[in-house]
Protein backbone atom coordinates (compact mmCIF):
# COMPACT_ATOMS: atom_id res chain seq x y z
CA UNK A 1 0.00 0.00 0.00
CA UNK A 2 2.70 2.00 0.39
CA UNK A 3 4.70 1.93 -2.43
CA UNK A 4 1.21 2.52 -4.76
CA UNK A 5 0.54 5.96 -6.18
CA UNK A 6 -2.95 5.35 -5.88
CA UNK A 7 -3.18 4.40 -2.04
CA UNK A 8 -0.76 7.69 -1.92
CA UNK A 9 -2.87 9.95 -3.20
CA UNK A 10 -5.21 8.93 -0.56
CA UNK A 11 -3.26 9.38 2.40
CA UNK A 12 -2.55 12.94 1.47
CA UNK A 13 -5.67 14.01 2.97
CA UNK A 14 -3.86 13.27 6.25
CA UNK A 15 0.03 13.13 5.50
CA UNK A 16 1.65 16.07 4.95
CA UNK A 17 4.40 14.81 2.61
CA UNK A 18 6.87 12.02 2.10
CA UNK A 19 9.74 14.58 3.30
CA UNK A 20 10.66 17.02 6.10
CA UNK A 21 10.56 19.58 3.59
CA UNK A 22 7.12 19.02 2.22
CA UNK A 23 6.40 18.88 6.02
CA UNK A 24 7.83 22.32 6.83
CA UNK A 25 6.32 23.49 4.21
CA UNK A 26 2.49 22.59 5.19
CA UNK A 27 3.73 24.01 9.07
CA UNK A 28 4.80 27.30 7.67
CA UNK A 29 0.77 27.94 6.39
CA UNK A 30 -0.44 26.61 9.09
CA UNK A 31 1.40 28.92 11.40
CA UNK A 32 0.91 31.57 8.78
CA UNK A 33 -3.26 30.54 9.52
CA UNK A 34 -1.82 31.26 13.16
CA UNK A 35 -1.92 27.73 13.98
CA UNK A 36 0.60 26.01 15.59
CA UNK A 37 2.31 22.48 14.92
CA UNK A 38 3.71 19.37 15.81
CA UNK A 39 5.21 16.68 13.07
CA UNK A 40 5.17 13.10 13.95
CA UNK A 41 7.67 10.96 11.51
CA UNK A 42 5.69 8.22 10.37
CA UNK A 43 6.87 4.66 11.95
CA UNK A 44 5.87 2.35 14.71
CA UNK A 45 7.07 -0.43 15.84
CA UNK A 46 10.30 -0.95 13.87
CA UNK A 47 11.81 -4.02 13.57
CA UNK A 48 15.53 -3.47 14.61
CA UNK A 49 17.41 -1.20 17.46
CA UNK A 50 19.18 0.02 14.00
CA UNK A 51 15.72 1.37 12.49
CA UNK A 52 15.10 2.77 15.63
CA UNK A 53 18.42 4.78 16.05
CA UNK A 54 17.70 5.90 12.67
CA UNK A 55 14.56 7.10 13.61
CA UNK A 56 15.81 8.61 16.52
CA UNK A 57 18.06 10.68 13.99
CA UNK A 58 15.02 11.72 11.93
CA UNK A 59 13.75 13.66 14.51
CA UNK A 60 16.93 15.12 15.80
CA UNK A 61 16.93 16.71 12.17
CA UNK A 62 13.11 17.84 12.77
CA UNK A 63 13.72 19.54 15.86
CA UNK A 64 16.65 21.56 14.36
CA UNK A 65 15.19 22.31 11.48
CA UNK A 66 12.10 23.43 13.08
CA UNK A 67 14.43 25.59 15.15
CA UNK A 68 16.36 26.75 12.30
CA UNK A 69 13.55 28.10 10.70
CA UNK A 70 11.45 29.89 12.78
CA UNK A 71 8.83 27.60 12.62
CA UNK A 72 6.39 27.60 15.55
CA UNK A 73 6.08 23.70 16.59
CA UNK A 74 7.26 21.00 18.42
CA UNK A 75 7.61 16.96 17.97
CA UNK A 76 5.38 13.93 18.67
CA UNK A 77 6.92 10.66 18.49
CA UNK A 78 6.02 7.13 19.41
CA UNK A 79 8.05 4.72 21.66
CA UNK A 80 7.49 1.55 19.35
CA UNK A 81 9.09 4.00 16.79
CA UNK A 82 12.17 4.15 19.43
CA UNK A 83 12.83 0.50 20.14
CA UNK A 84 10.44 -0.22 23.22
CA UNK A 85 10.14 -3.58 21.87
CA UNK A 86 13.11 -4.93 21.96
CA UNK A 87 14.87 -2.79 24.85
CA UNK A 88 13.46 -0.25 27.27
CA UNK A 89 17.06 1.22 28.32
CA UNK A 90 17.69 1.41 24.66
CA UNK A 91 14.30 2.98 23.83
CA UNK A 92 15.03 6.10 27.11
CA UNK A 93 18.61 6.47 25.64
CA UNK A 94 17.39 7.63 22.28
CA UNK A 95 14.53 9.62 23.58
CA UNK A 96 16.65 11.26 25.86
CA UNK A 97 19.29 12.34 23.48
CA UNK A 98 15.94 14.13 21.26
CA UNK A 99 14.73 15.51 24.63
CA UNK A 100 17.91 16.57 25.69
CA UNK A 101 18.22 18.31 22.57
CA UNK A 102 15.06 19.92 22.77
CA UNK A 103 15.43 21.29 26.15
CA UNK A 104 18.82 23.09 24.94
CA UNK A 105 16.86 24.35 21.69
CA UNK A 106 13.80 25.33 24.30
CA UNK A 107 11.75 23.00 22.28
CA UNK A 108 9.68 20.18 23.14
CA UNK A 109 8.95 16.65 22.69
CA UNK A 110 5.20 15.18 23.41
CA UNK A 111 5.63 11.37 23.69
CA UNK A 112 2.23 9.73 21.86
CA UNK A 113 0.12 6.96 23.66
CA UNK A 114 0.33 3.81 22.29
CA UNK A 115 -1.73 0.47 22.69
CA UNK A 116 -2.23 -0.02 27.08
CA UNK A 117 0.41 -2.38 27.34
CA UNK A 118 2.67 0.06 26.57
CA UNK A 119 1.27 2.44 29.21
CA UNK A 120 2.87 2.30 31.78
CA UNK A 121 5.97 1.74 30.31
CA UNK A 122 5.56 5.02 28.76
CA UNK A 123 4.12 7.12 31.88
CA UNK A 124 7.57 5.94 33.53
CA UNK A 125 10.16 6.74 30.85
CA UNK A 126 8.37 10.43 30.42
CA UNK A 127 8.27 11.23 34.08
CA UNK A 128 12.10 9.97 34.26
CA UNK A 129 13.24 12.35 31.26
CA UNK A 130 11.06 15.19 32.90
CA UNK A 131 12.63 15.23 36.38
CA UNK A 132 15.77 15.65 34.41
CA UNK A 133 15.05 18.17 31.46
CA UNK A 134 11.40 19.54 31.46
CA UNK A 135 10.84 19.89 27.84
CA UNK A 136 8.66 16.23 27.56
CA UNK A 137 4.93 15.92 28.08
CA UNK A 138 2.66 12.94 27.38
CA UNK A 139 -0.56 11.86 26.21
CA UNK A 140 -3.54 10.39 28.27
CA UNK A 141 -6.69 8.70 26.75
CA UNK A 142 -9.96 9.36 28.05
CA UNK A 143 -10.66 5.63 27.22
CA UNK A 144 -8.61 3.74 29.71
CA UNK A 145 -10.21 3.23 33.60
CA UNK A 146 -6.92 4.27 34.56
CA UNK A 147 -6.68 7.39 32.56
CA UNK A 148 -7.89 9.78 36.05
CA UNK A 149 -4.95 8.43 38.39
CA UNK A 150 -2.55 9.05 35.62
CA UNK A 151 -4.02 12.41 35.11
CA UNK A 152 -3.74 12.94 38.81
CA UNK A 153 0.06 11.82 39.46
CA UNK A 154 1.05 13.70 36.15
CA UNK A 155 -0.60 17.16 37.00
CA UNK A 156 1.18 16.88 40.62
CA UNK A 157 4.22 16.36 38.40
CA UNK A 158 4.25 19.46 36.37
CA UNK A 159 4.13 17.54 33.28
CA UNK A 160 2.28 18.81 30.23
CA UNK A 161 -0.90 16.19 29.20
CA UNK A 162 -2.29 16.06 25.72
CA UNK A 163 -5.52 14.80 26.36
CA UNK A 164 -7.24 12.41 24.03
CA UNK A 165 -10.30 9.49 23.50
CA UNK A 166 -7.93 6.74 22.67
CA UNK A 167 -7.58 5.61 19.02
CA UNK A 168 -6.30 1.43 19.82
CA UNK A 169 -8.83 -1.40 20.05
CA UNK A 170 -9.18 -2.21 23.54
CA UNK A 171 -10.40 -4.72 26.00
CA UNK A 172 -13.55 -4.27 28.44
CA UNK A 173 -11.04 -5.48 31.14
CA UNK A 174 -8.69 -1.52 30.55
CA UNK A 175 -11.14 0.10 28.76
CA UNK A 176 -14.36 1.78 28.54
CA UNK A 177 -16.11 0.36 25.41
CA UNK A 178 -19.28 3.02 25.07
CA UNK A 179 -18.78 6.34 23.02
CA UNK A 180 -20.69 7.74 25.85
CA UNK A 181 -18.77 6.75 29.03
CA UNK A 182 -15.35 7.84 27.31
CA UNK A 183 -17.11 10.68 26.62
CA UNK A 184 -18.43 10.91 30.04
CA UNK A 185 -14.65 10.60 31.39
CA UNK A 186 -12.99 12.94 28.65
CA UNK A 187 -14.59 16.01 30.10
CA UNK A 188 -14.15 14.69 33.80
CA UNK A 189 -10.28 14.75 32.91
CA UNK A 190 -10.54 17.94 30.89
CA UNK A 191 -11.84 19.57 34.01
CA UNK A 192 -9.18 18.00 36.13
CA UNK A 193 -6.55 19.13 33.54
CA UNK A 194 -7.85 22.35 33.24
CA UNK A 195 -7.71 23.68 36.46
CA UNK A 196 -4.30 21.77 37.50
CA UNK A 197 -2.62 20.56 34.55
CA UNK A 198 0.27 22.02 33.16
CA UNK A 199 -0.89 23.53 29.75
CA UNK A 200 -3.18 21.17 29.06
CA UNK A 201 -3.70 20.16 25.30
CA UNK A 202 -7.41 19.08 24.91
CA UNK A 203 -6.78 16.80 21.54
CA UNK A 204 -10.38 16.29 20.00
CA UNK A 205 -12.42 16.93 16.67
CA UNK A 206 -15.87 16.14 18.81
CA UNK A 207 -17.53 19.71 18.83
CA UNK A 208 -19.58 18.35 22.35
CA UNK A 209 -16.23 18.42 23.66
CA UNK A 210 -14.88 21.33 22.11
CA UNK A 211 -17.88 23.16 23.60
CA UNK A 212 -17.71 21.49 26.61
CA UNK A 213 -13.92 22.71 27.36
CA UNK A 214 -14.67 26.34 26.51
CA UNK A 215 -17.79 26.77 28.79
CA UNK A 216 -15.80 25.28 31.56
CA UNK A 217 -12.99 27.34 30.39
CA UNK A 218 -15.23 30.35 30.04
CA UNK A 219 -16.66 29.54 34.13
CA UNK A 220 -14.10 29.28 35.45
CA UNK A 221 -12.33 32.09 34.31
CA UNK A 222 -9.25 30.02 32.96
CA UNK A 223 -7.13 32.60 30.52
CA UNK A 224 -7.79 31.18 26.40
CA UNK A 225 -3.55 31.11 26.80
CA UNK A 226 -3.04 28.56 29.52
CA UNK A 227 -4.56 25.83 27.20
CA UNK A 228 -4.72 24.80 23.52
CA UNK A 229 -6.92 22.49 21.62
CA UNK A 230 -5.33 20.12 19.06
CA UNK A 231 -6.49 18.13 16.08
CA UNK A 232 -5.12 15.99 13.33
CA UNK A 233 -3.72 17.62 9.70
CA UNK A 234 -6.72 17.38 7.64
CA UNK A 235 -9.67 16.13 9.70
CA UNK A 236 -12.57 19.50 10.22
CA UNK A 237 -10.81 22.13 8.76
CA UNK A 238 -14.55 24.10 9.32
CA UNK A 239 -13.83 23.92 13.46
CA UNK A 240 -10.05 24.37 12.91
CA UNK A 241 -11.08 27.71 11.61
CA UNK A 242 -13.74 28.38 13.93
CA UNK A 243 -11.25 27.83 17.06
CA UNK A 244 -8.22 30.34 15.61
CA UNK A 245 -11.05 32.75 14.53
CA UNK A 246 -12.70 32.91 18.06
CA UNK A 247 -9.25 33.38 19.69
CA UNK A 248 -8.29 29.69 20.86
CA UNK A 249 -4.98 28.62 21.00
CA UNK A 250 -5.04 25.48 18.02
CA UNK A 251 -1.85 23.14 17.76
CA UNK A 252 -2.11 20.68 14.75
CA UNK A 253 -0.54 17.00 14.42
CA UNK A 254 1.18 17.07 10.97
CA UNK A 255 2.27 13.40 10.24
CA UNK A 256 4.66 13.21 7.62
CA UNK A 257 7.24 10.22 5.47
CA UNK A 258 7.11 7.21 3.83
CA UNK A 259 5.49 4.67 6.52
CA UNK A 260 1.50 5.78 6.56
CA UNK A 261 -0.33 2.92 6.47
CA UNK A 262 -1.13 2.02 10.40
CA UNK A 263 -1.69 5.69 10.58
CA UNK A 264 -4.20 6.02 7.76
CA UNK A 265 -6.11 3.23 9.05
CA UNK A 266 -6.59 4.22 12.55
CA UNK A 267 -8.04 7.27 10.91
CA UNK A 268 -10.17 5.06 8.17
CA UNK A 269 -11.57 3.20 11.29
CA UNK A 270 -12.20 6.06 13.35
CA UNK A 271 -15.12 7.23 10.48
CA UNK A 272 -16.60 4.47 8.17
CA UNK A 273 -17.45 7.53 6.28
CA UNK A 274 -13.89 7.75 5.07
CA UNK A 275 -13.94 4.70 3.28
CA UNK A 276 -17.21 6.07 1.33
CA UNK A 277 -15.35 8.94 0.34
CA UNK A 278 -12.69 6.93 -0.80
CA UNK A 279 -14.49 4.91 -2.81
CA UNK A 280 -16.78 7.60 -3.80
CA UNK A 281 -13.10 9.23 -5.25
CA UNK A 282 -12.88 5.71 -7.12
CA UNK A 283 -15.76 5.56 -8.80
CA UNK A 284 -15.21 8.94 -10.25
CA UNK A 285 -11.87 8.55 -11.07
C1 LIG B 1 -3.65 15.98 18.17
C2 LIG B 1 -4.09 14.57 18.40
C3 LIG B 1 -3.18 13.66 18.90
C4 LIG B 1 -3.57 12.34 19.17
N1 LIG B 1 -2.69 11.49 19.77
C5 LIG B 1 -3.10 10.25 20.11
C6 LIG B 1 -2.28 9.37 20.86
O1 LIG B 1 -1.14 9.69 21.23
N2 LIG B 1 -2.77 8.14 21.18
C7 LIG B 1 -4.03 7.75 20.82
O2 LIG B 1 -4.44 6.63 21.16
N3 LIG B 1 -4.83 8.56 20.09
C8 LIG B 1 -4.40 9.80 19.74
N4 LIG B 1 -5.25 10.62 19.02
C9 LIG B 1 -6.49 10.08 18.41
C10 LIG B 1 -7.66 10.14 19.34
O3 LIG B 1 -7.46 9.23 20.41
C11 LIG B 1 -8.97 9.76 18.61
O4 LIG B 1 -8.87 8.48 18.08
C12 LIG B 1 -9.33 10.71 17.49
O5 LIG B 1 -8.99 12.03 17.80
C13 LIG B 1 -10.85 10.65 17.20
O6 LIG B 1 -11.57 11.02 18.34
P1 LIG B 1 -12.31 12.45 18.52
O7 LIG B 1 -11.91 12.97 19.86
O8 LIG B 1 -12.03 13.32 17.39
O9 LIG B 1 -13.83 12.07 18.69
P2 LIG B 1 -14.82 11.12 17.90
O10 LIG B 1 -16.01 10.96 18.79
O11 LIG B 1 -14.13 9.90 17.41
O12 LIG B 1 -15.19 11.99 16.64
C14 LIG B 1 -15.90 13.22 16.73
C15 LIG B 1 -16.07 13.81 15.34
O13 LIG B 1 -14.78 14.20 14.84
C16 LIG B 1 -14.69 13.95 13.44
N5 LIG B 1 -13.65 12.92 13.23
C17 LIG B 1 -13.01 12.19 14.18
N6 LIG B 1 -12.10 11.37 13.60
C18 LIG B 1 -12.18 11.57 12.29
C19 LIG B 1 -11.49 11.03 11.18
N7 LIG B 1 -10.56 10.11 11.30
N8 LIG B 1 -11.84 11.48 9.94
C20 LIG B 1 -12.78 12.43 9.77
N9 LIG B 1 -13.47 12.98 10.80
C21 LIG B 1 -13.17 12.56 12.03
C22 LIG B 1 -16.05 13.49 13.01
O14 LIG B 1 -16.78 14.63 12.64
C23 LIG B 1 -16.62 12.88 14.28
O15 LIG B 1 -18.00 12.85 14.29
C24 LIG B 1 -4.89 11.95 18.83
C25 LIG B 1 -5.80 12.87 18.33
C26 LIG B 1 -5.43 14.17 18.12
C27 LIG B 1 -6.44 15.15 17.63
Amino acid sequence: METSSLAQRFATRFVAGETLDQALDVSRKLNAEGITITLDHLGESVSTLEEAAAARDVYLRTLSALHESGISGNVSLKLTQFGLDFSYDQCRANVEQLVRRAAELKGFVRVDMESSEYAQRTIDLVTDLHERYGAVGIVIQAYLYRAKQDVEKLCSGGIRVRLCKGAYLEPASVAFLQKSEVDRNFVELMQLLLNKGAYPAIATHDEKMIEQTKAYATAQKIPRESFEFQMLYGIRRDLQRRLIAEGYRLRLYVPFGKAWYPYYMRRLAERPANILFILRNLFRR
